[in-house]
């Protein structure tokens, strides 16, 4: 139901929803059209070039993604919101150089946003009804073909680093972006003006799998990211040793970014760290069981991997830790673990433990020693 708003009632509501977003605990609010012609074109370049893996979904509903009113009828603005998710004091580079511990993103420490957004873009949109009666709306965080980082550039809340993430001066690039499609005609905000990366590669220099092939441009298929929460099948083994101790997620291209030191701390204590996430060994992880598991991540975003995908990453991380007789005991143990793909990943970090040990330390016995069969990356390399 399209509303008939003034051009005056149209700026004075904008401006109260930008008032009401930040009262309702979000960090920026702009209000963009539905133009997205340009970055369709990418999309479908990105999508031709099979960079989005495994992730079908990234090319299903046709141009919904880049059309938001075949997305939602009737949509003619998005209000995009911004909220900040750093925890304060967690450690972030430095863990990286710890091999023993387990580096997960730092969005996925604690409560997961997906609800506490979705809950307050719902107040949002029923403040708006209140002010201007009945109207067409609906809600997306993460939910939806949305193109969020073309969204939130149009509405003005930053620009699209080399790193592919929306990044903003005075923010840096570590917040949750949601959205609110309306058919009301609200005066859309100016495209954020500038790009400011200039001449800075670091993203793509820092990145430890090379996974960018150009600027703004990811190799989906060699991001940590991707490898440790949307691939469901074995991780190539050319890409093991890069990944280190990253678990779940990847925040390298963000920390060496020269505008993460402007990162704003989370007023939201459900993203600071439960049980302790932020600093736990990779092999505390690895002796979780199963109902561990599935209770300290309750609520969490690392819920979605499920504990089978949780041992292949943890496994990795152990192959990459230093030589360990008690990783290599612990993971002996879950060699039984009823899951090729574990036994597989189990396996290659018995080897890598093994090649450690006689590389200058002591020798485990030979049957930890097994034959590793993984597939070979077969991505594009810069
Ligand atoms: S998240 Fe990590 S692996 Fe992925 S592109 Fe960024 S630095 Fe590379
Ligand atoms: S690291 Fe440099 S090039 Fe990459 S997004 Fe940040 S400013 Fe841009």
């Amino acid at each position: 139901m399209t509303q008939t708003l003034s051009s005056t009632q149209a700026h004075a509501l904008a401006q109260e929803i930008k008032t009401w977003a930040r009262e309702l605990g979000f960090s920026d609010c702009g209000i963009s059209d539905i133009d997205l012609d340009e970055h369709e074109t990418y999309l479908e370049r990105w999508l031709a070039a099979g960079y989005h893996g495994e992730m079908a979904w990234m090319a299903h509903h046709g141009h919904k993604r880049s059309r938001p009113d075949e997305l939602v009828p009737g949509t003619l603005r998005i209000i995009s919101l911004r909220l900040d998710y750093l925890p304060p004091e967690v450690e972030t580079t430095q863990l990286l150089s710890q091999p023993q511990k387990a580096y997960i993103s730092r969005y996925a420490l604690g409560r997961d946003y997906h609800k506490l957004m979705r809950k307050r873009i719902a107040q949002l949109a029923q403040q708006i009804e209140s002010v201007a009666g009945p109207y067409g709306y609906r809600a997306f965080v993460d939910s939806a073909p949305v193109l969020e980082r073309a969204v939130a550039t149009k509405a003005g809340l930053g620009w699209i680093g080399k790193n592919a993430m929306l990044i903003h001066p005075k923010a840096g690039s570590m917040f949750f972006l949601g959205e609110l499609y309306t058919d009301l005609p609200l005066p859309a905000d100016s495209p954020y003006p500038k790009d400011h990366c200039g001449k800075c590669n670091a993203c793509q220099t820092g990145c430890p799998t090379d996974a960018f092939v150009d600027d703004k441009v990811l190799d989906a298929r060699r991001c940590i990211s991707y490898l440790t929460i949307e691939l469901k099948s074995a991780i190539p083994e050319a890409l093991r040793p890069l990944m280190g101790n990253r678990v779940f997620g990847c925040d390298d291209c963000q920390l060496v970014c020269p505008w993460t030191r402007f990162t704003r701390i989370t007023q939201e204590a459900d993203f600071h760290p439960r049980h302790d996430l932020d600093r736990r060994d990779l092999l505390d992880l690895f002796l979780w069981d199963e109902a561990t598991f599935l209770s300290r991540t309750e609520g969490s975003a690392i819920r979605r991997i499920g504990y089978e995908r949780w041992l292949r990453n943890l496994a990795v991380g152990l192959g990459n830790a230093p030589y360990d007789p008690d990783i290599v005991e612990a993971l002996t143990q879950r060699l039984d673990y009823p899951s090729e793909l574990v036994a597989e990943h189990i396996q290659w970090a018995l080897q890598q433990q093994s090649h450690k040990q006689s590389a200058g330390l002591k020798r485990i016995p030979t049957e930890f020693i097994p034959t590793v069969s993984a597939p070979s990356i077969t991505t594009k390399h810069r």
